[in-house]
C-alpha cells in the first residue's frame, strides 16, 4: 500500500518540482492542488466573474470540470476539456489566485475534490493546507520553505527558460504578497502542521531535498 505524502509551504519554494520527482521515484500519483485554484481563477477571469464574489465562484466551481492528468513532466491541467497547463501560470492568474483561494466555501469544495483524488494507491500532494486540512492523517508531512530571495531567484531562472522577463524586485514583491495573503487568510491558512517535517531548502539542491523526503517515506 502506498503512502499519502503532504508537501506544504509558501509560494515558489520548489514544492511542485520536488513533489513531481518524489512521486515519480516512488511510483505515486502527483497532485498539484495550486493548479486547481489557478484553474478556477482562470475560468473566473474568462467569464468576467469577480474573484472576491464567493457565490459566483462557488456556482462556477459547480459548473466546471477540472481534470488533472499525470504526464511525463508532471501534470496536465484541463478545464472543461481545454488544456490550460500553461495558461494558469500567467501573471494575471497568479495575481488574482490568492483572492479565489481565500473564500472558505471554495476551499471546502476544493478540499473534498482533493480528498477524492487522494484515494489513489500512493499520492504526493502539494499545496498550502494539505497536512493541516486536506489530508490531516497523511503518513508523511513536509513543510518546505526557502528565503524569499532564493525563491525569487529560482522563479527568475524558470521564467528565463519560458521566455518571461520579470525583474527580481517584482518577483520578490509578488512572492511576499502571496505569502502574506496565504498566511493571513481566515480559512485554512498556510501553516506548518504540528507533525510536519520542516525543510529549509535555501542551500539545498533539488536532488538533496527529494532524497531527504524519499528517505523519510521509506522509513
Ligand atoms: O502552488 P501555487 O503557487 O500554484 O498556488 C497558487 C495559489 O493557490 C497560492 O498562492 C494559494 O493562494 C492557493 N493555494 C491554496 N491552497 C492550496 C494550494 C494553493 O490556497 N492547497
Amino acid at each position: 500500500k502506498g503512502l499519502q505524502i503532504a508537501i506544504d509551504g509558501p509560494a515558489a519554494a520548489g514544492k511542485s518540482t520536488i513533489a513531481k520527482i518524489t512521486a515519480s521515484k516512488l511510483g505515486y500519483t502527483y497532485i498539484d492542488t495550486g493548479a486547481m485554484y489557478r484553474a478556477l481563477t482562470y475560468k473566473a477571469l474568462q467569464s468576467h466573474i469577480n474573484v472576491n464574489d464567493d457565490d459566483a465562484l462557488l456556482k462556477l466551481l459547480n459548473e466546471i470540470t477540472i481534470e488533472l492528468q499525470p504526464s511525463e513532466d508532471g501534470q496536465i491541467v484541463k478545464v472543461d476539456g481545454e488544456d490550460v497547463t500553461e495558461a494558469i501560470r500567467s501573471q494575471e492568474v497568479t495575481s488574482q489566485v490568492s483572492a479565489t483561494a481565500a473564500q472558505p466555501r471554495v476551499r471546502e469544495m476544493m478540499a473534498d475534490k482533493q480528498r477524492q483524488l487522494a484515494n489513489a494507491a500512493g499520492v504526493v500532494m502539494d499545496g498550502r493546507d494539505i497536512g493541516t486540512a486536506v489530508l490531516p492523517n497523511a503518513e508523511l508531512k513536509i513543510f518546505m520553505t526557502a528565503s524569499v530571495e532564493e525563491r525569487a531567484s529560482r522563479r527568475y531562472e524558470e521564467n528565463m527558460k519560458r521566455g518571461i522577463n520579470r525583474s527580481m524586485e517584482e518577483l520578490c514583491q509578488d512572492i511576499s504578497r502571496r505569502d502574506k495573503a496565504d498566511t493571513e487568510r481566515a480559512a485554512s491558512p498556510l501553516k506548518q502542521a504540528a507533525d510536519a517535517i520542516y525543510i529549509d531548502t535555501t542551500s539545498m539542491t533539488i536532488e538533496e531535498v527529494a532524497d531527504t523526503i524519499i528517505q523519510f517515506a521509506e522509513k
